[in-house]
């Protein structure tokens, strides 16, 4: 009996696991799709056609990770990412770490975030590579987190002022929507910018940025499938808006008691069930072609 009861709970735990390895379709798409490039459906519900790859290793850059095939995007986030490498070369004197942007042909991810459906959002690390990472600590990074997260506070020894250079020189570019830091990163560059503050209005606090910043581009313009996300609400962000993220303001938990206004959902009746979003008809097709 025992001995039934082990095999079946070994079959029953690989099955899981197998399933758990193949929890999103997407992922078992090794290559993209052969149509033109265009971006569908919205950052957190959408798909990718005509991916191009990001060069494993360019000028001011390497990608992390690429065992996971997550360094795939829409051609103008390459063009972009591969922009700022050069100035983070010329400017900066380091490289930047990439890590996730999309799988071949966008959608979900297994695991981590559920973003980076559409080929527009890429993560990019804060701990700069001033020499070059062996392939080995390209397989397996070891994050720097400019926030000392037990105590709410800003690391200063990981802080680096080419850390304010690269998120400000990143959000004035006109392809940038937003860019998502913690909270306490968001403080620290609303101290260090004197009277150029438009720039600010990008940089959205979010939990778990502390070791990477989530830059997140504008719809490429011809593609009509791609949705955009509303514009961040006006103002720098600074002072009381950043300051409700501060543990301070909810004892009970590490959550702020007021999100700030462009996080706040409206109330959902108890009644009515929460409604599901629908995957765009292109990207039901690229599902329905996998069975
Ligand atoms: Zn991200």
């Amino acid at each position: 009996m025992k001995a039934i009861w082990r095999v079946w709970t070994i079959s029953t735990v690989s099955l899981s696991l197998l399933s758990l390895a193949h929890a999103s379709p997407w992922e078992s798409l090794s290559e993209p799709n052969r149509s033109s490039s265009e971006s569908i459906g919205g950052y957190a519900n959408g798909c990718l056609l005509g991916a191009e790859p990001l060069p494993l290793n360019g000028q001011g850059y390497q990608v992390l990770r690429s065992q996971n095939k997550r360094y795939y995007a829409h051609p103008d986030t390459i063009a972009f990412v591969t922009e700022l490498g050069k100035k983070a070369s010329n400017d900066l004197r380091t490289h930047l770490l990439i890590g996730d942007m999309s799988l071949p042909q966008g959608g979900r991810f297994s695991s981590g975030h559920s973003s980076h459906q559409t080929g527009l959002d890429i993560d990019i690390w804060f701990r700069l590579a001033d020499t070059k990472l062996s392939l080995n600590s390209l397989r397996l990074p070891k994050p720097q987190s400019l926030v000392d997260m037990s105590a709410y506070k800003l690391s200063n020894k990981n802080w680096d002022r080419r850390h304010f250079q690269l998120v400000k020189m990143t959000a004035q570019d006109q392809q940038v929507a937003r860019i998502f830091v913690h909270p306490v990163i968001k403080e620290k560059l609303c101290r260090s910018e004197g009277g150029d503050r438009d720039w600010l209005r990008k940089v959205r606090p979010w939990w778990g940025h502390n070791y990477h910043m989530h830059v997140r581009l504008n719809c490429p313009l011809d593609d009509a499938s791609c949705v955009n996300q509303a514009p961040p609400p006006p103002g720098d962000g600074c002072g009381k808006e950043v300051a409700s993220w501060h543990p301070k303001h909810n004892v009970k938990s590490l959550r702020p008691a007021q999100k700030p206004s462009e996080q706040v959902k409206p109330k959902v009746v108890k009644s009515t069930p929460k409604a599901k979003k629908v995957l765009p008809q292109q990207c039901q097709q690229i599902v329905r072609n996998l069975n």
